[in-house]
Formats: structure tokens, C-alpha cells, sequence
């Protein structure tokens, strides 16, 4: 038998398999490509879920004209010159074949501009190469992608319906926002947009991609441990999700799925989970490159650690101080502020007192190259002075503290033996109380002069200014007010002149059927009403005039998740919280006889936090003032 050689055209359709499976992958290649061209903006288009239509288009550096052609040659890249540079890979792409292996499979256009040169562009037909045209544009590059898989039909019949592969291209989108924070991305879909992020950091990204909401629910962490850098969000104890689709890694800017970093976050949150609930988060795990290996797999989709116990031990230990609150957390705790006007009894101010205890502070801060991983892991063996493994059953739930909301949880926090780590969140708690004790103040010395805004209110007592914002206020104490007298039994109600009924479907009926003695606790007079809708005839009198409409709307909403909890507690947590929303209405001016009850009801309490963990009072020294106007420097 004769030997043939395969023209370019026929290998690249054969090898294009490898890289190129689906939609998704086209996108993740051109967005990749686009990134390490140096863009900042990034505008992703697709059609008919990426089979009819993909266009990706950035303003990045470009390719010259001559390189065009090369562009499309298998194993043509400009990302590496050498063999060594494949151990200090900076760039997303470096195999040089995405371009080669789509082209093989499509009808593939680009147009690009470098700054100092033309526009131009060069079509592709399965392969086969046009030629090099002058064309129009603005610096960057325009990938268009049409007919995916159009002359392999064995691979067309495998993609999924349209709504499927397009669900995939978002999903990964949302990951290029959250690993990229400082390039702006559109994604819009058959001509809508679905994202849009606006490179301004990591916050707005998650925002973008999960809704603002979603950082009410979240710590911000930021931690350097021997070395390995860990920042990010992550959602808090009641903050659970139904599947893993909201859990980003990425290890040095890469986006990764991996078994070591999920479980040592998985047992991190331990208790705090219900079976079948994920926690929230967007992680961002540095490591040296040296003890990373990334070419694990050609789609690039896992990382391999030199020493999976050190990043295993790492991530757990940053990851529970932070949510058992133990005094370290105070290190791993981004948004510690240290603002000139403190908000009362913040992290700021804890820090001093809970320093941590185990060894000298300045160790960690100082960026030091990072130590040998033998030696950090011995490190951070000695570190974890508790049992890392799951937990096995339970104990009376002990009250840890919160260091960001300052809000005590009853939890059912995991089974430790009586550690350092214990100790240190029981010290942490008395110095809190501590602290508390001494930030109420006698209301009888407030003197009130003013309001601002019609939102805050401003109380002088000896050299101290206090600011005092009367929504989260009250909020604050409804809350209280609710969780306590659902404890006791003794909700006041408030029937309503006119009852409220709300349809709904069959299967929030049934979710809000399951819940009626509990919406009764808080005092809801809350009946079935024919069909499947339910009538409300009283509500808690703290709540007269709530929302009834937005109060529902936000119980169904996060439905799925409170389906999944068991806990009466924490279900009453989030209806009293929802109830406070629906119930406080911003920038409505009280009455001064309101202001009077509201700051009587604080019984002095400055140190309180809104149910969403905003502070509830802000202190200002006569001489922070004074130093504003340079009376004193
Ligand atoms: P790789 O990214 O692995 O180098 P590709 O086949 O994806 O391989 O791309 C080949 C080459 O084409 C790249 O090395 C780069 O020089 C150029 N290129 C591709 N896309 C872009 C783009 N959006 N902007 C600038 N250059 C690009
Ligand atoms: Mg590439």
C-alpha cells in the first residue's frame, strides 16, 4: 500500500478534533488569543449556540499583515520561541494550533489592525486559504467564526441543541469576567446581551456575572500564606448554592477545576453545609510557576501542585478561620477598614485586641520568596492545630463570632477537640463582648442636631460625633425584634383592613405550604385560598405597611436554596431579613417623635450591625473633625 501524505487542510480537520469539540471551545480559544494580545475590551458574539455564528473581536495588539497567513499554520504561534520558554509560560495560548484547527473546520475570518500598520484580512474556507486583503477596521483583531463543523458532520451530529451549547459558552464567559476583572467583556447572544462587565475589578465582575446581591453575601479575603497568595470572595455560612456552577478557581489567572483546592474549601465549610449545597465562590490562588505544572491536559482544564498537602492545608486553614471567625481571620480578611471615620466596633478596632497569638505577625507579611514547599508544609502542618478531616458528629453549637458582621451565630459549628483554634475564638468572643460593653452609651447623653439626607442621624455626646443611618437602624432592631419574638412565641400581629392574596405555582405553593407555621411564628396570619393561592390577613405589627409583593418575590426567589435547609433557624433567619427589606424604604424622613423611639430603642447600642452586616453607627472624634480643618495636625 502506498503511503500518502496528508495535505495541511486534511491533518488540521483530524487534529482539530482534539482542541476544538464544540462551540465553547472555539470561544475559549479566541478569548484566550484576545487576551494575550493585551486587550482590554472584548465584545464575544454568538448564533444559533456557537454552531451558525461566533464572532470575537478585541482591541488588542493585532497581527501584522505578513503574519497573517502564519496565523493560520498549525504550530505557528508567536508565544514561544524556544523549548525553555515552555517553563515560564505567561500566556493563556501557546500550543499555535487553535487558529490552524478551527479554520479546518469553519468558514473563518479575520480582520486585524496593528497600531502602526493597516487593516487586514484573510478568509478561510475548511481550511483552504484566500488571500491577504486590505480592509477596515480599528485596531485589534475580528475573529469570525461561521458553520462550525460544517464539513465534518460526525461532530456536528454530537453538539447539543442550540440553548445547551450556548449555556456552556456562557458558563465559561462568566469565568473569563471573573478571572480577568480589569478587561471589559460583552457577550451577547443572537444580537441580546447576556453579560457585560466593565474591567473596574473584581467586585463589579461578580456583580456582572451573579448580581450585586450576591457581595452582600460574601467575605472578601485576601491572604499570603508561605507564600501562596489567596483573594477572592467567598459566600458566607448561610450562603449556599444548589450546584457547583458557582465555584471559580483560578490558579496564576487560569481558570481550573481541581480536587485539591474543592475539597480543602468543601471541608472547610463543613457543618455549615447542608447536603446537596455548595458554597459560593470566586477564588484566586497564586502560586510560584515552579510548583505549578499546567500542562496537564490539553484542554488545560486541571493544574498539578508540587505538593497538593501545602496548597490542601493552606486553603483550608485560610478558608475556616475566615467563617469559624477565629482571631486570624482578622489577616485573611480583605476589607478590614481603616477608615478615618470608623464605623463602631469594626474588624479595624478588633484587630488590636484578637491579634493573633501562634507566632510573630510580621513573618507572613513580609513578600518574601516563598520557602521551599517541604518546609511550608511542615509549616503548615504545625499551623492547622486542628483535625482538618470532616467532621464526625456534633456537639452543642458554641457561638462563634463573626468578625466582619459582629452578629452572634448560633451554628452547628464542626467537632473540634478543645484546640488553639477554639481558645482563640473563645477569647476572641470575650474581648468582643468586652469591646461591646464599652461602645454602648448612655442614650440620656445623646444630644440629637440633626438630620442628613433624610437618611442620617446626627447625635453629639461629649468630644463624639455619632452618624447614625435610621435604615439600617431600623432594620436592625425589627430584626431583632422578629427572630426574639418568634423565639418566645409572642409576635404581635396586626390584621390587615384589606387581605392580601398572591398566586403563585404549584410548586411554590407547595414550598410556601411546608413553611406556614413557620411564616405563622413570625406572625403572618397566612392561609391556603383556593387553588394554589395563599391569602395573608395580618402581619407582625412591626412590618405594618411591608411589601407583601417584594416580600414574597424575594422568599421564592432564593426558593431553591431554602427548599435544601433543614434548619428552622436559619430559614427564620432569611424570612426576617427578607421581611426587614421588604419593610424599610430608603430616604423616607421620621418624624422627630420616630428619631426619639428609634434611638431608645438602640438602648445605646452603637456597636450594632444592619441583618446585612452594614454598620449601624459611625463615630467621629471632635478631633478627626478638627483635623479636617487643620485646627490640629
Ligand atoms: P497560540 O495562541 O497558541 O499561539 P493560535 O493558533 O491560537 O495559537 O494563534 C496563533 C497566533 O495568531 C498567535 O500566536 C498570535 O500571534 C496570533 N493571534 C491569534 N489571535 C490573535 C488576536 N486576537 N490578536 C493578536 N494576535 C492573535
Ligand atoms: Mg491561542
Amino acid at each position: 500500500m502506498k503511503i500518502n501524505l496528508l495535505t495541511a487542510d486534511v491533518y488540521n480537520r483530524i487534529a482539530a478534533g482534539e482542541v476544538i469539540d464544540r462551540p465553547y471551545s472555539v470561544v475559549k480559544e479566541l478569548v484566550e488569543n484576545a487576551i494575550d494580545a493585551g486587550a482590554s475590551e472584548i465584545l464575544i458574539e454568538t448564533e444559533g449556540g456557537g454552531k451558525r455564528l461566533v464572532r470575537v473581536r478585541d482591541n488588542g495588539g493585532g497581527i501584522a499583515q505578513d503574519d497573517l497567513k502564519n496565523a493560520f499554520s498549525p504550530h505557528a504561534t508567536s508565544k514561544l520561541k524556544c523549548a525553555e520558554d515552555l517553563f515560564r509560560i505567561q500566556t493563556l495560548g501557546f500550543r499555535g494550533e487553535a487558529i490552524a484547527s478551527i479554520a479546518s473546520v469553519s468558514r473563518m475570518k479575520i480582520v486585524s489592525k496593528t497600531a502602526d500598520g493597516n487593516a487586514y484580512s484573510l478568509l478561510s474556507d475548511g481550511g483552504v486559504l484566500g488571500e491577504v486583503c486590505e480592509a477596515g477596521g480599528a485596531n485589534g483583531t475580528e475573529v469570525t467564526v461561521e458553520n462550525l463543523f460544517f464539513n465534518t458532520p460526525a461532530r456536528l451530529k454530537f453538539l447539543k441543541t442550540d440553548a445547551q451549547e450556548e449555556g456552556e459558552v456562557a458558563n465559561m464567559i462568566s469565568r473569563f469576567i471573573l478571572s480577568r476583572p480589569e478587561i471589559s467583556f460583552t457577550y451577547s447572544v443572537n444580537g441580546k446581551i447576556k453579560y457585560r462587565s466593565f474591567g473596574d475589578g473584581l467586585k463589579s465582575a461578580i456583580a456582572a456575572v451573579y448580581g450585586a446581591e450576591t457581595l452582600e453575601h460574601c467575605f472578601e479575603i485576601s491572604a499570603d500564606k508561605h507564600g501562596i497568595l489567596l483573594s477572592g470572595f467567598i459566600g458566607n455560612q448561610n450562603f449556599s448554592k444548589p450546584n457547583r456552577s458557582y465555584q471559580s478557581l483560578f490558579v496564576n489567572g487560569r481558570y481550573v477545576v481541581n480536587q485539591t483546592v474543592s475539597a480543602a474549601v468543601t471541608n472547610a465549610y463543613g457543618a455549615y453545609l447542608m447536603k446537596r449545597q455548595y458554597p459560593f465562590y470566586v477564588l484566586n490562588l497564586t502560586v510560584p510557576s515552579e510548583i505549578v505544572d499546567v500542562n496537564v491536559h490539553p484542554n488545560k482544564a486541571d493544574v498539578r501542585f508540587a505538593d497538593n498537602q501545602v496548597i490542601y492545608g493552606s486553603v483550608y486553614s485560610v478558608i475556616s478561620s475566615v467563617l469559624d471567625g477565629n482571631s486570624r481571620a482578622l489577616e485573611y480578611l480583605a476589607d478590614v477598614p481603616k477608615p478615618k471615620a470608623e464605623p463602631v466596633a469594626t474588624v479595624a478596632q478588633s484587630a488590636t485586641i484578637a491579634q493573633p497569638v501562634r507566632e510573630a505577625p510580621k513573618a507572613e507579611s513580609v513578600p518574601a520568596p516563598p520557602p521551599a514547599p517541604r518546609m511550608s508544609y511542615e509549616q503548615a502542618k504545625k499551623e492547622l492545630a486542628f483535625d482538618v478531616s470532616p467532621l464526625a458528629g456534633k456537639s452543642p453549637a458554641p457561638r462563634f463570632i463573626l468578625p466582619e458582621r459582629n452578629a452572634v451565630l448560633e451554628v452547628n459549628a464542626p467537632k473540634r477537640e478543645k484546640t488553639d483554634a477554639f481558645e482563640e475564638n473563645r477569647r476572641f468572643l470575650l474581648e468582643e463582648e468586652k469591646k461591646a460593653k464599652q461602645d454602648k452609651i448612655d442614650v440620656s447623653s445623646l444630644a440629637f442636631k440633626g438630620e442628613l439626607f433624610h437618611t442620617y442621624l446626627i447625635y453629639e455626646t461629649g468630644d463624639c460625633a455619632y452618624f447614625i443611618d435610621q435604615h439600617a437602624a431600623h432594620e436592625r432592631l425589627i430584626y431583632d425584634r422578629l427572630r426574639a419574638g418568634c423565639e418566645e412565641r409572642n409576635v404581635v400581629s396586626q390584621p390587615m383592613l384589606l387581605p392580601f392574596v398572591l398566586t403563585v405555582n404549584a410548586s411554590e405553593f407547595s414550598f410556601l405550604e411546608k413553611n406556614f407555621s413557620l411564616l405563622r411564628g413570625l406572625g403572618f396570619e397566612i392561609d391556603e385560598f383556593g387553588g394554589t393561592s395563599v391569602k395573608v390577613s395580618a402581619v407582625p405589627a412591626d412590618l405594618q405597611g411591608i411589601d407583601l409583593t417584594a416580600f414574597f418575590g424575594e422568599v421564592l426567589s432564593c426558593m431553591e436554596s431554602l427548599r435544601a435547609i433543614k434548619l428552622p433557624d436559619l430559614l427564620k433567619d432569611r424570612l426576617a431579613s427578607a421581611a426587614c427589606k421588604a419593610a424599610v424604604k430608603g430616604g423616607e424622613s421620621l418624624t422627630e417623635s420616630e428619631v426619639r423611639a428609634l434611638i431608645e430603642k438602640m438602648d445605646g447600642d452603637m456597636g450594632l450591625k444592619c441583618p446585612h452586616g452594614r454598620p449601624v453607627a459611625v463615630k467621629m472624634q471632635r478631633t478627626e473633625i478638627e483635623k479636617l480643618f487643620k485646627r490640629i495636625v
